[in-house]
């Protein structure tokens, strides 16, 4: 039987990411695929790496996109920075902070946790007790934007704290990079890592990474080779580094970082300031309607993420039936919950070109609709309403 091609609906993306892609990005991505030492794709990736410093509000010279999603960008962090027998805290609120203490562990590390619950931000207070427990730590890791719960950290208040330790900061803005403030420079963060999918529009399969001055000292100087060959940085910039000695290390994905580009020019010329306020104002409406409907967020106000909104799935309601209701009858997608979450909650992500009115409007719309419908004890008639008025501003 001959296979036809492959057609894909057309779904509205508000899980936890990937999320909407803007149609400029992926016309981009249709366009010729040339050769990557091509002259004319070394000066894009030349731009590329520019926009990225933009993005992370960094002058650091070794940004760039590792060729694979965001997490090969965690593992460059880890594999590039964790030599065998370092010592690395890592502070865990939710799934993401688990898989660095993974990957400390197979770089031969030793992980210190610091734990906090699920749904709150990392406690700095608890950061500092590990620091001074643990003098000879070498790195501070943790996740800005945790996605499995919503909860967003204060990255500056943790990267001073390991400063002051003299360790060097790991961290992950997977979710944050472009949807709420990221200020490698100010912050001094050492080592971050990012994703395309989420709030940059873009498709899956790219990591933008930025390491400071003394990160890429760090990497320059190990006393071993870095055990994974394809992530390892000291080969990466051989190609990406630039120059006239530009040389082959793998094949960029060009096509994706067409796509990647795009999704950068469309950053800059929203301003990065006004795409962080975006979120903040439709992460109001879509907050003002779900709570008409009577739904309950599992983070606290003040450490709450714009982009990923974590409500609690009301007393008796089927958690799967809701969402293949709301993918089939009204193509929206939305998130369920990740590890001790799961089937308690619904994560309703506003990354990206997803972060607009019509999104919040339909994803009130149908989930009112199917939440009635099944009986469930919701406030109905009121939330489209609440919603607007925030999105107006009143
Ligand atoms: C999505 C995500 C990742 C992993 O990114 P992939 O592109 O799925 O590999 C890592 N950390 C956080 C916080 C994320 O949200």
């Amino acid at each position: 039987m001959a296979i036809s091609s492959f057609n894909p609906p057309v779904r509205t993306l508000m899980g936890p990411g990937p999320s909407d892609v803007h149609p400029r990005i992926l016309e981009a991505m249709s366009r010729p695929t040339i050769g990557h030492l091509d002259p004319v794709f070394v000066h894009m990736m030349e731009e590329v790496k520019e926009l990225l410093q933009y993005a992370f509000q960094t002058r650091n010279q070794l940004t760039l996109p590792v060729s694979a999603p965001g997490s090969a960008g965690m593992e460059t962090c880890f594999a590039n920075l964790v030599e065998p027998g370092d010592k690395v805290i890592v502070c865990q609120n939710g799934v993401f902070g688990g898989r660095m203490k993974e990957n400390v562990e197979r770089c031969g590390g030793e992980a210190v946790m610091v734990q906090d619950p699920w749904g709150r931000a990392v406690d700095p207070q608890k950061l500092e007790d590990a620091l001074k427990a643990n003098p000879d730590a070498k790195l501070v890791a943790f996740v800005h934007a945790e996605t499995s719960t919503g909860a967003q950290s204060d990255a500056r208040a943790l990267v001073e704290l390991a400063h002051q330790h003299d360790c060097l900061t790991i961290v992950d803005a997977v979710t944050s990079l472009g949807g709420t403030p990221v200020r490698v420079d100010d912050w001094g963060i050492d080592a971050i890592y990012s994703g395309t999918q989420k709030c940059l529009s873009c498709t899956p399969g790219l990591s933008p990474v930025s390491f400071s001055d003394a990160a890429a000292d760090k990497i320059k100087n190990r006393s071993r080779k870095v055990q994974s060959w394809f992530l390892d940085m000291n080969l990466v910039i051989g190609y990406w580094g630039g120059g006239a000695k530009r040389t082959y290390h793998h094949t960029a994905p060009i096509n994706a970082l067409y796509g990647l580009h795009e999704s950068l020019v469309m950053l800059q010329e929203e301003g990065i300031e006004n795409a962080w306020a975006r979120h903040a104002h439709n992460h109001n409406a879509l907050k003002a309607g779900l709570e008409a409907l009577g739904l309950t967020f599992v983070v606290p106000e003040t450490e709450r993420l714009p982009q990923l909104n974590a409500v609690t799935i009301p007393e008796g309601v089927d958690d799967a039936a809701v969402r293949t209701r709301l993918l089939k009858e009204f193509n929206l997608e939305i998130g369920a919950g990740l590890g001790d979450l799961a089937g308690k909650v619904w994560r309703i992500g506003l990354m990206g070109h997803a972060s607009r009115a019509e999104n919040i409007v339909l994803c009130i719309a149908a989930l009112e609709a199917v939440l009635a419908d099944m009986g469930a004890s919701i406030n109905t008639g009121v939330a489209l309403g609440a919603a607007q008025k925030a999105l107006a501003g009143k």
